[in-house]
This record gives structure tokens, C-alpha cells and sequence, in this order.
């Protein structure tokens, strides 16, 4: 696009008659030149050592009108090169600019200052996680201003004595694991808000799954001593569960007990969040162009899109030239969580700014950027590349390519979560596994629970890169999709050793599986016909994909596998047929399976030779 434009300008420039330049002595020529999108004639005349008059001329009697300032694309540059005996080189700097988000800025010690911590809070629902994030916010002092108007932005701030705590405002670990799946660690410190008349629920156990995943600190905030059920000792009897143990059992978790609705106990979870951030370090560089992540943005009708940036290095300063994922802009004007106008952001510190030509997604990186220029070039770059990941072969952590960085790196992780049908098959799966020994690779299984394949596992698997691997229980048609848009691979089993043996294999970097298993659809058991001597015949509706006449089928009741084996016959009303597609009815017989039921799910799958 960057091209046509610029190929537009060229032409609507030409101008039949140029005064004629004045004779120069030509400076030795230079090189290489490094080219870079949107370099004009004067750039390009630095460079190469050559006047500008004389690279105009140049361009002249190669067929091309420009003025010194106009954009050149790579084809004339490289064209005028050529007639000097000059090399281009690829500008870099930019190429590597347009993935800021993955640039590790090297830092040096002496540059780093601390900076106040960034906490989220998580747990389960009703556990009290809003009710504690709006008692912390009254509580806040106010720098002085006394009941300042909060404003909502998505992070505030929590001061006192001259120290401070990024609190994110919004709950739940949604927004943690989107933000993770997008490759964004905002979070310093987690707080895992556990009801102390509730205990450990289903979302704890997800925050802690995440949490540990994540790798980062934790503190366990006990809530709502102040109910009669209140049982402290009984939520930490659980969490020890998960290797979460209080210091006075001899772990190292900090365990706070509180009542976030009587504000009891807060004060002292504050005190112990600023303790934490002062043992694990948290520290920036101030003193450099700001780069962080957008926590909430939004299209406002008056003042157009709206963004509430987390800067979390480098400071953020109104007039700077800023690119947002794909879009960017100037910011024109910044607020804090007071609704305050002001001028500077600091590291950890929370700003809504306005200024920005689209609007963001929630996790997007955002970089600031000298020129307008370069920052327009790199957004645009950037929304081509987004384009094409769109559009193209979704990006997927398949086993093999995960093993195959192993070895340009050193020691990598792999993540895995189990998913199987019974606490007795996770475990042997999970003990087995964790006892592979491969030099330069290591197995983290980081959620091991009985039941299907969820959207959950999935969400977890793309936020920590892990692999999912299912025994005995499949996952259904939207779950699978959903692996499938995310690039998260799912690897189903009904054997121990083959799980094994292809994870040790793989780790071995010769994984080299000739046949695979490929569903090809399933269908709903939608009624069920005993026919004395031949079995149970199950009508059948097909849901998804096909089911070929000599497939091999797994029965499935709630997500678990109740059998496999083969079909013993396929018909649509008394034909046989060699395949049924989606949305046609059908009646299946399963061979040497006569229990089928109502509400079963068959799935089909036939054996795939695939290619290396
Ligand atoms: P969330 O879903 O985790 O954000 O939970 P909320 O903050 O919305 O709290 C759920 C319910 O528990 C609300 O009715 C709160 O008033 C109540 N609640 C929260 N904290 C406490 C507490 O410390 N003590 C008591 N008794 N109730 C609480």
C-alpha cells in the first residue's frame, strides 16, 4: 500500500521543465546504503556520499521526476546504487522496531530504578475480589487533594508514605490470561483472594493454574473473616494442596486474613504487597522513551479512541509520538486515575490518552517513537504483518517446532497440561512424564485434572505455550476450533506409553509419527433401535465434518471415552452408504458395542499418513 501511494506522488510531481542545477564537484562515493521505507533523495544523497542534484538528474534520465523530500521505494534506490557500485543493505533497525514488543531492552544496572509493583487481583467469583479493589481505592491517600474524583481507567494507584501500588481494576484473571495469551506479563504480583467461608472453588484452582504459570509472586488474601463460617485454617489446608503453605507451617506463601467489606485486615495486605515488591526488585529505566501495554481502550464519541496505557519502562510524555499494535498516533492528552491532566508518566504508573488515529485491543504493546514518520511506517508494517497472520497459515507451538528450538537454545520448558478421564490415569500420565530425561529440556505439567478438553485449557495452554494432552476424553468440535485458531496443539491418547513414547521422542528430536490419527466429524445419537439379532442401531445426526463407512469410532458420554472399536455398519434409511456428511441423519452400528445411548457423541477418525 506504502508503495502505490508513494508511486501516486512521483507522477502528480512531474514537472516538464527543471531549472538546472549548479556544477559541483561529486564527493567520493560511500556505501552501503542501508535502506529504509520512506528514505527520500536527501537521506539517500548522505548515505552515498553523492549530491542531491546529481541523484535528481540521475532519476531523471532513468524516467523518474522527484524532489529531494519525496518517499523512494527500495527498486530506485537500489537502481541509483547500482550506478555507483553501491551496496544495499536492509535497514534492520526497523525491522526489528516493528516487533518492539519482543525487543528485550537490555538495561544497565546502573539505569534501573525501582518502581512501584503491579498487582492484579484474582480468585474465584464472589470471593470479594471488587469489594477489596474498592477499599483499597478509598483508602488511598489522595496526595493531598482529599477525596479526589477517582476516575475509572482501568489501573490505579495506591500511595502512602511516599510509596505506591499499581493496582489493575478488573478483576478476575480474564483479563490476566488474555493479556498473558497475548504475550503481555503486566502483572509483578498476584493477590489470590480466597473467601475464608468458601475456600478453594473451581476459579481458584484456574487463578492458581495461572498464577504459577505466569511465574509470579503470590499472596494469598483470605476474605470475609468477618462472616461466622469463616474457616482461615481450612482454605489453607487446600491451597498447601497446590504448594501454597503459610510461613507458619514452614512454606513461604504470605497469607493475609482480611475483611475487604469491614476494610479489616487491608492496611496490613498493603504492607505486605510492598514488602513483597521490595524482596523480588521491580525496576525500570525512567530516563528513556516509554514502552508498555494498553489495559482497556475504547471508541469515546467525543474525543475519539480512548486508551489507558500501562507504561512499564521509560517515561510517557504528552506530545510523544506513540505506536499502538497496529495503529498510532501523538498523545494529545493524558489523565491519571484522578482524572488529572498531567504531563509525564512514570514507570508502573496508569494514563488514558487521547491522540491515537484507531482504537487498540486491551494487551496491545505500545513503543514511543522520535518521528511520526518511522512511527507511521512501523504501525503500518505492522498491520500488513497482522494482515497476513490473519490470512495466512495460523502460527501454531506444534510438538515438533517446540523441539526443534531446543537445540539452537539452551535449557527450554515444555509446558503440558493433562486432561484424562480418571484422577488414576492423570497421575501415572503426570508422574511419568515428569520422569523423562532429556538433556536440555524439561517437562512442567502445569494443570493435571480429570474431565474433557475445555475452552479453559485451551485459553491457559495459549497464554503459557503449552501443549494440551487428552486421555481418554476428547475434546468437542468448538473447543477444537478454538485450539485450532489459537495454534494450540492437542494431542489425544488412550495408551499411557504412546503419550510417553512420543513426548520422549519428540524431546529426542525424532518424532516421527507415519500415521495420524485424523477426526474426521462426529455425530449425536439421537435415538436408539434394538433389532433382536443384530444389536442396538443408534439414529444418528452428524454435527460435524463426515463419517466414512470404515472409520474407527470412540463413543463418547459426557466428554469421556466409553468405547472404540470399529462401525459394523453405516445407512441412510435401509442403504448402506460409504459416508455421511454434517447435517444428514444416519443409523450406526458399532461393532461389538451394544450399550449406545441417547445424547452419546461418536466420533469418527480414520488413520492419515502424514508427511515429514
Ligand atoms: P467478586 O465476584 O470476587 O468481585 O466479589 P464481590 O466483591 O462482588 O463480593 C461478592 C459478595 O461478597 C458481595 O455481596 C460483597 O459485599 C461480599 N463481600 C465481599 N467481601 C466481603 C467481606 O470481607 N465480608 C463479607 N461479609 N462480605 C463480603
Amino acid at each position: 500500500m506504502a508503495k502505490k501511494h508513494q508511486t501516486n506522488q512521483r507522477r502528480n510531481t512531474r514537472r516538464p521543465n527543471r531549472k538546472k542545477t549548479k556544477k559541483k564537484q561529486p564527493p567520493k562515493p560511500q556505501g552501503p546504503v542501508h535502506f529504509k521505507e520512506g528514505m527520500n533523495v536527501s537521506e539517500l544523497s548522505q548515505m552515498m556520499g553523492i549530491p542531491i542534484s546529481t541523484i535528481i538528474k540521475k532519476l531523471m534520465t532513468l524516467g523518474t521526476m522527484i524532489n529531494q523530500n519525496q518517499p523512494l521505494d527500495k527498486e530506485t534506490v537500489e537502481l541509483i546504487a547500482m550506478e555507483y557500485n553501491i551496496e544495499v543493505l536492509e535497514d534492520t533497525s526497523q525491522q526489528e522496531a516493528i516487533h518492539f514488543e519482543e525487543l528485550q531492552t537490555e538495561e544497565k544496572e546502573d539505569d534501573l530504578e525501582v518502581r512501584p509493583p503491579v498487582v492484579t487481583i484474582m480468585g474465584h467469583v464472589d470471593h470479594g475480589k471488587t469489594t477489596l479493589l474498592d477499599t483499597i481505592r478509598h483508602a488511598r491517600v489522595t496526595e493531598g487533594e482529599a477525596g479526589g474524583i477517582t476516575q475509572h481507567i482501568g489501573a490505579y494507584r495506591y500511595m502512602k508514605d511516599g510509596q505506591s501500588i499499581t493496582f489493575i481494576d478488573t478483576p478476575g484473571h480474564a483479563a490476566f490470561t488474555e493479556m498473558r495469551a497475548r504475550g503481555a506479563s503486566i502483572t509483578d504480583i498476584a493477590i489470590l483472594v480466597v473467601a475464608a467461608d468458601d475456600g478453594v472453588m473451581p476459579q481458584t484452582r484456574e487463578a492458581i493454574d495461572h498464577i504459577k504459570a505466569a511465574d509470579v509472586p503470590v499472596i494469598v488474601a483470605v476474605n470475609k473473616m468477618d462472616m461466622a463460617g469463616a474457616n482461615p485454617d481450612k482454605v489453607k489446608q487446600e491451597l498447601a494442596e497446590f504448594n501454597l503453605i503459610p510461613e507458619e507451617w514452614g512454606g513461604d506463601t504470605i497469607f493475609a486474613e482480611l475483611s475487604a467489606l469491614k476494610n479489616e485486615g487491608v492496611e496490613n495486605l498493603l504492607d505486605m504487597i510492598l514488602l513483597t515488591a521490595e524482596v523480588t526488585e521491580i525496576k525500570a529505566n525512567p530516563n528513556r522513551e516509554a514502552s508498555g501495554h494498553v489495559i482497556e481502550a475504547e471508541l469515546d464519541k467525543g474525543r475519539g479512541p480512548v486508551a489507558t496505557l500501562l507504561v512499564q519502562n521509560g517515561t510517557l510524555h504528552l506530545g510523544d509520538t506513540i505506536v499502538i499494535g497496529d495503529t498510532y498516533g501523538r498523545v494529545r492528552n493524558m489523565t491519571d486515575d484522578f482524572g488529572k491532566q498531567v504531563e509525564h508518566a512514570l514507570p508502573s504508573m496508569a494514563v488514558e490518552i487521547i491522540g491515537l488515529s484507531d482504537v487498540p485491543a486491551a494487551g496491545d504493546p505500545f513503543k514511543v517513537f522520535d518521528e511520526e514518520r518511522t512511527a507511521r511506517q512501523i504501525a503500518e508494517k505492522r498491520a500488513e504483518e497482522t494482515w497476513k497472520d490473519e490470512h495466512g497459515v495460523a502460527k501454531s507451538v506444534s510438538l515438533d517446532d517446540m523441539f526443534a528450538q531446543i537445540g539452537e537454545n539452551e535449557k527450554k520448558q515444555l509446558n503440558i497440561i493433562i486432561k484424562g478421564d480418571t484422577q488414576g490415569s492423570i497421575e501415572a500420565l503426570k508422574g511419568a512424564l515428569e520422569t523423562i530425561e532429556v538433556e536440555g529440556a524439561n517437562i512442567t505439567v502445569i494443570r493435571a485434572s480429570v474431565g474433557t478438553i475445555t475452552e479453559t485449557d485451551v485459553t491457559l495452554a495459549n497464554a503459557s505455550g503449552a501443549y494440551i494432552i487428552g486421555f481418554n476424553v476428547r475434546p468437542s468440535a468448538a473447543v477444537r476450533d478454538t485450539a485450532r485458531d489459537k495454534g494450540v496443539e492437542i494431542r489425544l491418547y488412550s495408551i499411557i506409553y504412546k503419550a510417553i513414547e512420543d513426548i520422549e521422542m519428540a524431546m529426542e528430536g525424532m518424532l516421527d509419527p507415519e500415521f495420524e490419527e485424523v477426526v474426521t466429524g462426529q455425530a449425536e445419537v439421537r435415538d436408539t433401535f434394538k433389532i433382536s439379532k443384530l444389536g442396538t442401531i443408534a439414529g444418528c445426526y452428524v454435527t460435524d465434518g463426515f463419517i466414512k463407512r470404515d472409520a474407527t469410532v470412540r463413543v463418547l458420554r459426557d466428554g469421556v471415552v466409553v468405547y472404540e472399536g470399529d462401525l459394523a455398519s453405516l445407512k441412510r434409511f435401509k442403504d448402506d452408504v460409504k459416508e455421511v456428511r454434517q447435517g444428514f441423519e444416519c443409523g450406526i452400528m458399532i461393532e461389538k458395542f451394544n450399550d449406545i445411548k441417547e445424547g452419546d457423541i461418536i466420533e469418527a477418525s480414520v488413520m492419515k499418513e502424514i508427511e515429514r
